[in-house]
């Protein structure tokens, strides 16, 4: 692959201070660019590939796995876009799997840590693949399913620590209060709450999986385990692990 395909996905910004980062498909911005000056017209707006419109961040560099911009605020939609286009439908499979100490969390909820990942599958298996430079049914719907993943929520001292075992001893390899959410569906403080923002606040907390993923497990006859007792207990001032 050469670099130039690499750098066909730019990062750019919406949402202003509520910013998700999402792709800028350059082969159509430049063209409408091109377009625009041949008949004289002022530069177009930016949009990304899910249609938002954006302001062009290229300096972060390109919309590619590894960017430290794309760890957090990743627009779903433009993820599966881009991945299609570019063939790691893969590694956008990983980009949201539970890493070891997560695993163990949901696992220790009576849930299944690979429910998203088989939730995948199945869609890529049935669901019309449409083009591959622009969103469609295929990847909207795995972004729906994304956005509604399992996320493990901790408690407030590990949210701020290195590990649990600075907060409950060294035989801790996972926050004995840890929760799994929806991280969708499960009320999240803002940018209003500064340095506090991205915690729940223990008014509307919904257990992982939620209603979304059992509803597509369900449509697509994948079992879903019983969830476990800790599952509907609110996790008032726990953070995001993410
Ligand atoms: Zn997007
Ligand atoms: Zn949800
Ligand atoms: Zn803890």
């Amino acid at each position: 692959m050469t670099g130039h395909e690499q750098a066909r996905f730019a990062i750019g910004a919406a949402g202003g201070s509520w910013r998700r980062w999402h792709a800028v498909d350059l082969a159509v911005l430049g063209s409408r660019l091109d377009a625009a000056a041949a008949e004289g017209r002022s530069r177009p707006e930016v949009y990304s590939v899910c249609g938002q419109r954006c302001g062009l961040a290229q300096k972060l560099g390109p919309f590619a796995y590894g960017s430290r911009w794309l760890t957090s605020r990743r627009c779903e939609r433009c993820g599966w876009v881009v991945a299609f286009n570019r063939g790691t439908v893969e590694q956008e499979i990983d980009q949201y799997a539970p890493d070891v100490a997560e695993r163990e969390v949901i696992a220790a909820a009576g849930g299944d840590p690979d429910l998203l990942r088989r939730i995948f599958t199945a869609i890529l298996a049935d669901a019309p693949p449409g083009r591959d430079d622009e969103p469609g049914h295929r990847s909207d719907l795995l972004a729906h399913a994304a956005r509604h993943r399992p996320v493990v929520i901790v408690c407030e001292e590990c949210g701020e620590s290195p590990g649990p075992a600075t907060v409950h001893g060294p035989e801790a390899t996972v926050c004995p209060h840890a929760t799994v959410v929806c991280g969708a569906c499960t009320f999240r403080a803002g940018p209003w709450a500064g340095e506090w923002e991205g915690m729940t606040t223990g008014e509307c907390v919904v257990a992982a999986p939620c209603s979304v993923l059992t509803s597509l497990a369900s449509h697509y006859g994948i079992a879903v385990e019983a969830a476990g007792g800790r599952t509907a207990r609110t996790a008032g001032n726990g953070r995001s692990a993410q």
